[in-house]
């Protein structure tokens, strides 16, 4: 029997715990980022991109490394209490590569809501840029 399929919008911190979540769960995880990587909001550009939520560059986060840590995969004692957004990212990438999440991720690709019925089940995507 296959795994149930599920789609995961988004390749930021919510998206790749939901991500492990399915996999601990015996479920099979797609995630749709419409960029091509993951962070979210915390991955900082100079250039915003249409769209998507962005910190500003100097921007530490409000949140003690205590409160805000995975349960499974703690912040490591070097980084400070209060992290520079650049860290939280890091933190982010150590965080999918420890659960080896990445290759559950489909960059540059937004599901296509639009199915229902009998296809509901089978996650699709469209390219969010053409030619890609
Ligand atoms: C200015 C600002 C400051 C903040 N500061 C703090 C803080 O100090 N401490 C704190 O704990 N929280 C803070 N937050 C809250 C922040 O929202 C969370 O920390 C966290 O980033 C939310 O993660 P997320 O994965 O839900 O969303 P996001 O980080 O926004 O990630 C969403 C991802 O989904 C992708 N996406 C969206 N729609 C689609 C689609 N249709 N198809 C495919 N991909 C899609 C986006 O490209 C993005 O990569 C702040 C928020 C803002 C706006």
């Amino acid at each position: 029997m296959t795994n149930k399929r599920i789609a995961v919008i988004g390749g930021g911190v919510s998206g790749l715990t939901s991500i492990k979540c399915c996999l601990e769960e015996g479920l099979e995880p797609v995630c749709f980022e419409r960029t091509d990587d993951i962070g979210g909001l915390w991955r900082f550009q100079d250039n915003p991109e249409e769209g998507r939520a962005s910190i500003y560059k100097s921007v530490v986060i409000n949140t003690s490394k205590e409160m805000m840590c995975f349960s499974d995969y703690l912040i490591p004692d070097h980084f400070p209490n209060y992290m520079h957004n650049s860290q939280v990212l890091e933190y982010f990438r150590m965080y999918a590569k420890e659960f080896d999440l990445l290759k559950y991720i489909r960059f540059k690709r937004e599901p296509n809501l639009e199915i229902s019925g009998p296809q509901a089940d089978a996650p699709t995507a469209e390219p969010s840029q053409p030619g890609l």
